[in-house]
């Protein structure tokens, strides 16, 4: 099992990270130790001064792909759950200032918390526009829709098959929207996917 991130896919987020809005999806993955899972508590890490929440809408393959058509990319997911795609923003930088792999700011132990319940395609009434949002303490600090994304799931599905076989089990987190930021000792973080809450866990 592989997860695979998508980077820059709402384009207010791209505009407050001050970054490039890319030409095709901006991909990166994560090995099965980041997952966090059960609504386990997060550690932020000690080598770290700044982890950032990403909430994101994640698509779990159903069958094995290579070169998928954007045309035929729906019959290989029919789920979607969510995640947060923790990032060590402070190491991040650095890295992205040198021009080196992001892997130790967004691939650490525990950073890919992912919801237990995934709901079927085919219980939201809009499948082309699928709300999520963040709230940490109780106010809302991140809210999405699938209808913003730059990439939908179909292109990423596509796009993404192009480098990588997709096989059954493999999770894609689809970017996240603007409203990111640290977390913090105590926090106490609750996501939502539609109006039902996925997530929902302590910072540690
Ligand atoms: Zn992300």
């Amino acid at each position: 099992m592989k997860i695979i991130c998508i980077g820059r896919n709402y384009v207010a987020h791209i505009q407050e990270l001050k970054n490039e809005i890319p030409e095709e999806p901006v991909i990166f993955l994560k090995p099965d130790s980041a997952l966090l899972r059960n609504n386990d508590p997060f550690y932020i890490p000690d080598w770290t001064q700044e982890v950032h929440y990403e909430i994101e809408l994640v698509i779990k393959i159903n069958r094995i792909g290579k070169g998928i058509e954007k045309k035929f990319a729906h019959r290989y997911f029919d789920e979607i759950g969510l995640g947060i795609d923790f990032t060590a923003r402070d190491i991040q930088n650095k890295l992205k200032a040198k021009g080196l792999p992001w892997e130790k700011a967004k691939a650490f132990d525990k950073a890919a918390v992912l919801s237990n319940t995934f709901i079927p395609i085919s219980d939201f009434a809009n499948s082309k526009a699928i709300s999520f949002k963040l709230d940490i303490n109780g106010r809302q600090v991140q809210d999405g829709n699938s209808e913003l994304m730059m990439f939908g799931f179909e292109e990423i599905i596509s796009n993404v098959s192009k480098y990588f076989t997709l096989k059954m089990g493999d999770l894609i987190y689809t970017g996240t929207p603007a409203g990111v930021g640290a977390v913090q000792i105590g926090d106490h973080l609750e996501g939502y996917l539609d109006d039902r809450k996925l997530l929902d866990f302590m910072i540690k």
